[in-house]
């Protein structure tokens, strides 16, 4: 498999490259020179294989031997050990649950595929792989976990001291082995900017094997393809035509996802984009206007984006073409007010409880399924309803509640963080130490 970069079509590097990089040094983002697809082969047995096993067909197409057999069909089972069952509200209404991983979010499915594959990219190196990330709550959680026990690898975590909640704290600090948190006396912004100084000294970048797992690694794309799979062949073993998918979305890679299973030959209804007001994306979709801006706080905070990162890789997709790009996807945006009315709603009607993510999308639902009422959405949700406690409480009170066991079970571990100063020589220093 080979990549190109958006800002450089010619500059081609391989999968590995790509991955351990992230981000191409011209800024642009990587992208499948070629994407292949799937033959009449898999179409003719999809519906009779388990998810493991479609998993690894889709994913080794796409990788086009850049890891081999036997090692990927490894990393597809240890990263995907967790289901993505489909929910039913009725007959047009499916949720597909995308919370079943550890951190309670589908970050887990990229993450866990991500550190798998830079696991093995890096197997002959003498030095651990270090992944270096600054958190300001839920990034962090997911990467550590993803990496956690992973030979070879290390995660340095560096978050705000008090200004990330009790159980995210926990996610960070509490799982020890080859995850140390850093606790960095000042915002955000400093750990950073200490985080962005490390990777710029070629000294230290260097004898630490420095890497970012950032959330545009091409890696972290490529597993997500496969619950939409997943998810459709549930409706055609059914006997239902190809679902409508609504993507509650931020930066865009859950949706840019679709766009390469779609191109590998999934067959697919529609696509909703459901966005909370951050709303850049469905506005370009109306306007045929881009005009990225400053975030504004919502209650579906994972999409609070102004600026989505994957919105390049979508024109990529499209060509460039505005019409191409608006008659496959359609966007709604919702503000808090109607997403506090929905989660009520979906609990009234349904008995379901969906978080504040999923009520945006179920907002988008509902407005293509007025004009189009004959169609099978299915709405992604994202994220479990345990991580927006205040929400879920204010709006469908406490007994609707339910703390997954595998995050409780935190609340009783020991915290343990290195206390640091909000500077870079601070960091440098200590990574300097090993
Ligand atoms: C990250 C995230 C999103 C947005 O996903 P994108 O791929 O950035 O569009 C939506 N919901 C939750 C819960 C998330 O964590």
């Amino acid at each position: 498999m080979r990549l190109y970069s958006t800002n450089s079509p010619d500059a081609l590097v391989d999968f590995g490259e790509a991955v351990l990089r992230s981000l191409p040094a011209d800024n642009g983002l990587y992208m499948p020179e070629h994407i292949p697809v799937l033959d009449e082969a898999f179409w003719q047995t999809w519906e009779s294989m388990d998810f493991q096993k479609m998993a690894y067909e889709v994913v080794s197409k796409i990788l086009q031997g850049a890891i081999p057999e036997e090692q990927l069909a490894e990393i597809v089972s240890e990263a995907l050990n967790f289901p993505a069952p489909l929910a039913t509200l009725d007959e047009h209404r499916r949720v597909l649950e995308l919370f079943h991983g550890p951190t309670l979010a589908f970050k887990d499915f990229g993450a866990r595929f991500m550190a798998r594959i830079m696991a093995w990219l890096t197997r002959d190196d003498e030095q651990l792989l270090t992944v270096l990330v600054a958190t300001s709550g839920d990034t962090g959680g997911a990467v550590a976990s993803a990496f956690h026990h992973v030979q070879g690898t290390r995660v340095i975590i560096l978050y705000p001291s008090g200004k990330v909640s009790g159980l995210q704290e926990k996610q960070l600090t509490a799982l020890g082995g080859n995850i140390t948190a850093l606790e960095i006396d000042g915002s955000f912004d400093d750990c950073q900017r200490m985080v962005k100084a490390a990777f710029l000294n070629p000294e230290i970048s260097k004898q630490c094997n420095l890497t970012s797992a950032n959330s545009i690694n091409i890696s972290r794309l490529i597993p997500q393809m496969l619950y939409y799979f997943e998810a459709a062949r549930q409706l055609a073993i059914e006997g239902k035509k190809p679902p409508v998918f609504v993507i509650p979305s931020g930066n865009f890679g859950n949706l840019t996802a679709l766009l390469l299973a779609k191109r590998m030959g999934l067959r697919v209804g529609h696509i909703v984009a459901a966005t909370n007001i951050n709303d850049v994306v469905p506005e370009y979709l109306q306007s045929a206007e881009y005009k990225p801006r400053p975030s504004v706080a919502t209650l579906s905070n994972a999409m609070d984006v102004g600026a989505p990162s994957n919105f390049v890789r979508m024109q990529e997709l499209f060509g460039n073409d505005w019409k191409a790009m608006a008659s496959d996807i359609s966007g709604y945006a919702s503000d808090d007010a109607s997403t506090r009315s929905a989660i009520r709603e979906v609990h009234e009607k349904y008995g379901y409880v969906i978080d504040p993510h999923g009520a945006v999308g179920y907002l988008a639902a509902e407005a293509w399924l007025a004009d189009h009422p004959d169609d099978t959405m299915i709405i992604l949700e994202t994220a479990h309803p345990a991580k927006f406690p205040e929400t879920i409480t204010e709006e469908l009170g406490s007994e609707a509640l339910e703390i997954p066991e595998r995050i409780a079970c935190l609340a009783d571990q020991p915290k343990v963080s290195i206390p640091m100063a909000a500077s870079p020589e601070a960091l440098i220093a200590w990574l300097a130490e090993g």
